[in-house]
């Protein structure tokens, strides 16, 4: 469906309230900081929080301070609300790997997953570069058996996962593609996605996209940002249209590039001259985020909904969005 108010396509869509990530409700971490694993890192946001303010962001590195979030209750807050609009709100832990290889953070983990599974309204957006470390951590939580948390990384580990946990992993380029993906695949998961973002190079997701649900693609952001080629976001959303995985465009970036074939005369002969064959695209919005600016095939964006709620359906529907619930799948270890 088509939306002529916003201007993008709109199956199975709902709006984010308080985060200016489009695709979540609610941004919160168990802890703060994080180390970087892979060229995807390179530019992470969370790490400039982390310069201004180390004592609450944490510090960088594979040996840097980890901060623990004070505030448990927000969650439980957050879900009562969603359960008195009768809708389903995402949650995301954006300034931490929730899988890093960091046995200190393991209390707060098995917190987390008691946490999860006291939100029954929430579903919880876990992004891992590190999909490696998900069997151990859950096999170092379920021997210690000290928790509730514990308990469900057992139930978790014998194939049944948290049912408001949709896990993703995030890919660059095709060598993290090819190296997360297959385990993501190994990971018994509500929903599995991918956020391909950085985006740095074309990536060929055809071998993994079978048992994928969700993409979400974008450039990179900031003053460092690589150039992002429209054409890859065009080649994963073309991926996703011929598998039926849900395709969401979160932003062109600050850099991003087309080729100088789509551009006017003057702009293709400057930039044959200049640039090898590109041009970077006009844009007003800092993180290339105004959607007005992609061209039209792009204005995508799909989200996945596990469990929508009758009130949730008939509020969408009133808006002209329907919601499909359709996304249940096998979870079990394959
Ligand atoms: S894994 Fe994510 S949070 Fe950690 S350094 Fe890389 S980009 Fe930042």
């Amino acid at each position: 469906m088509w939306c002529d108010f916003l201007g993008i396509s709109l199956r199975r869509c709902l709006v984010a309230e308080n985060t200016k990530i489009q695709w979540a409700t609610h941004t919160w971490s168990p802890h703060r900081g994080c180390a970087k694993i892979s060229p995807g890192c390179a530019n992470c946001y969370a790490e400039r929080g982390s310069h201004r303010n180390p004592g609450l962001f944490g510090v960088w590195g594979v040996n840097g301070n980890r901060v623990i979030n004070a505030d448990w209750d927000k969650p439980l807050a957050w879900d009562r609300k969603a359960a008195k609009l009768g809708e389903r709100h995402r949650v995301f832990p954006s300034l931490c790997d929730p899988f890093e290889d960091r046995e200190d953070l393991d209390g707060s983990r098995s917190r987390l997953l008691e946490l999860i599974s006291k939100t029954p309204n929430l579903d919880w957006l876990l992004l891992t570069k590190r999909p490696e470390n998900w069997r151990p951590l859950m096999q170092r939580l379920a021997n210690a058996g000290v928790s509730d948390g514990d308990c469900l990384a057992g139930d978790w580990l014998a194939g049944n996962p948290p049912a408001n946990v949709w896990l993703g992993v995030s890919v660059e380029n095709q060598e993290y593609a090819d190296k997360r993906l297959p385990i993501l695949l190994q990971i018994p998961a509500a929903i599995r996605w991918v956020s391909y973002e950085p985006a740095l190079g074309l990536v060929d997701f055809k071998p993994h996209i079978w048992d994928i649900d969700w993409i979400v693609c974008g450039g990179e952001s900031g003053p460092r940002a690589r150039p992002f080629d429209l054409r890859w976001a065009e080649a994963a959303r073309d991926q996703c249209k011929e598998t039926d995985v849900l395709f969401f465009m979160k932003q062109a970036g600050s850099r991003p590039i087309m080729s100088s074939d789509e551009a006017n005369p003057i702009k293709r002969a400057v930039c044959e001259k200049y640039n090898a064959g590109w041009i970077e695209r006009h844009i007003t919005d800092p993180k290339g985020g105004a959607i007005e600016e992609w061209p039209e095939d792009l204005r995508v964006r799909e989200i996945p909904v596990v469990g929508a709620t009758p009130a949730e359906i008939k509020k969408a529907e009133a808006k002209g969005m329907p919601l499909f619930d359709s996304t249940e799948k096998e979870t079990g270890l394959e």
